[in-house]
């Protein structure tokens, strides 16, 4: 297998091994969890397919991790950008595309008044939080829920990923990295997606909270659990504690309006990234005036040092992003079609992989939604975060991706895959073909 890809993609390989000895994390996976050992090193990319330095091809299924819903080198994000730069891209001063995107962003979550710009999906997490703090008088604690991700800071780490602890029931808070704050960990409330009755732990301790975070659908396991999401919208009504979604990945993926807009829960804050920025580095915090409005200066620097919430970011709000991100969103919002051909796109394929591996008896479970898929390799379905890590055959669905290469598909070793607007019925039967004859490989090998 080792000697396939060093003939097929010897430049990648070269690549990485040059890349080692300066770069910490040559690729993404060695950035987040483990050193790829069959790096794609993309020299170009275009609609639904990456090409590396050695002529391979592949249908791509990683979408940068999320901005690329509209696939790479749109011919809208290539003209923004393009414009932008030879206009000169501007941050730290008055833009016009720093306004539009702005008004964008409230427009098209439900209840959104005002927005904050920022850099990623991280910093828009650690502003809402610090915005809530402001808003409830300094209280200080986060109640999270387990395996979801938010960003690198301590706090959003929080019971993330790999870790867990305590009973289902009752989690407890666990690091989500060596080196974090352990005063993150202790101000953090971990709680179960989809358990009602956890939700009394909300009241318990009420008078403590800063706000209660939550993918509301939770990308490592594609769950959406509507109920839930109005069950724990009136618990934090009736204690007065602000719900912040975090979006990053579904702001504009699941539906224009995020999985707000499709479950009619309203956040109190909405935190995005990802396709917000056209590829480029945004990220935003948008919510209602009453709470945003915590981080608007007055006239007087020194009464604000006592009530501003401080949001400031050398680049945050910068032209060339902005006017990435507002490119993909007016073309989102021209073609409100895209989403129902997204899902039928995600249905086609997880019907296609389901019914290879049933064909073949390969316990696999897959789900997907909106374009979204969560594929793992085990026999019972996992509602939670910890039974799909304590259940499934993490090691098969490395090789699958490793497999896969070799029949030009690039998969992510371990993050949900995601297909974009631009992937052709071509691209995704090849993905399909492509997952069969891999299996055949796996199991025979
Ligand atoms: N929240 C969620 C749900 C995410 O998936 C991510 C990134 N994968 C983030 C926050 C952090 O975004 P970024 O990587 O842009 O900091």
């Amino acid at each position: 297998f080792a000697e396939d890809f060093a003939v097929r993609a010897p430049t990648s390989l070269r690549l990485r091994e040059r890349a080692r000895s300066t770069l910490v994390a040559p690729t993404h996976m060695d950035r987040y969890f483990f050193p790829s050992a069959f790096p794609v090193f993309v020299r170009e990319a275009s609609g639904g397919r990456v090409r590396d330095f050695d002529g391979n091809e592949y249908v791509d299924l990683c979408g940068g991790y999320g901005p690329h819903l509209l696939g790479y080198a749109h011919p809208d994000v290539v003209a923004a950008v393009t414009e932008g730069v030879r206009r000169g891209q501007v941050n730290g001063v008055g833009n016009l595309p720093e306004v539009e995107l702005a008004e964008l962003l409230v427009a098209a979550l439900p209840g959104a008044e005002r927005a904050v710009l920022c850099n990623s999906g991280s910093e828009a997490v650690l502003l809402a939080i610090r915005m809530c703090r402001g808003a409830r008088g300094g209280r200080a604690k986060v109640a999270k829920f387990e395996g979801h991700y938010h960003g690198l800071s301590d706090q959003g780490l929080v019971s993330s990923w790999f870790r867990f602890a305590g009973e289902r029931d009752r989690p407890e808070p666990v690091a989500g990295s060596h080196g974090a704050d352990p005063a993150a960990v202790a101000g953090t409330l971990v709680l179960q997606y989809g358990d009602v009755p956890g939700l009394e732990r909300l009241r318990e301790h009420a008078d403590e909270l800063a706000c209660v975070l939550l993918e509301p659908m939770p990308t490592s396991v594609v769950a959406l659990d509507p109920p839930f999401l109005l069950a724990l919208r009136r618990v934090c009504d009736e204690i007065g504690v602000p719900l912040v979604f975090d979006e990053v990945v579904s702001g504009f993926r699941v539906a224009y309006g995020g999985v707000q807009s499709v479950v009619g829960v309203r956040p109190d804050l909405t935190c995005l990234g990802k396709v917000i920025g056209g590829g480029l580095p945004c990220g935003a915090v948008v919510g209602r005036a009453g709470l945003v409005d915590v981080a608007r200066s007055t006239r007087d620097p020194f009464q604000d040092y006592e009530r501003k919430v401080f949001a400031g970011g050398t680049l945050s709000g910068n032209s060339l992003s902005c006017a990435a991100g507002a490119a993909v969103l007016r073309r989102l919002r021209a073609d409100p079609g895209v989403y129902a051909r997204l899902e039928a796109g995600t249905e086609r394929l997880a019907g296609a992989l389901r019914e290879a591996a049933g064909r073949r008896g390969i316990a696999c479970r897959v789900s997907a939604r909106s374009s979204i898929f969560s594929l793992t390799f085990s026999h019972r379905p996992a509602r939670l975060y910890r039974d799909r890590l304590t259940g499934s055959d993490f090691k098969a669905t490395i090789a699958l991706a490793y497999y896969m290469r070799r029949h030009g598909v690039h998969l992510p070793e371990l993050h949900a895959f995601l297909i974009s607007a631009a992937h052709t019925a071509e691209d995704l039967e090849l993905v399909a073909d492509a997952f069969a004859k891999s299996l055949d490989e796996m199991t025979a090998d």
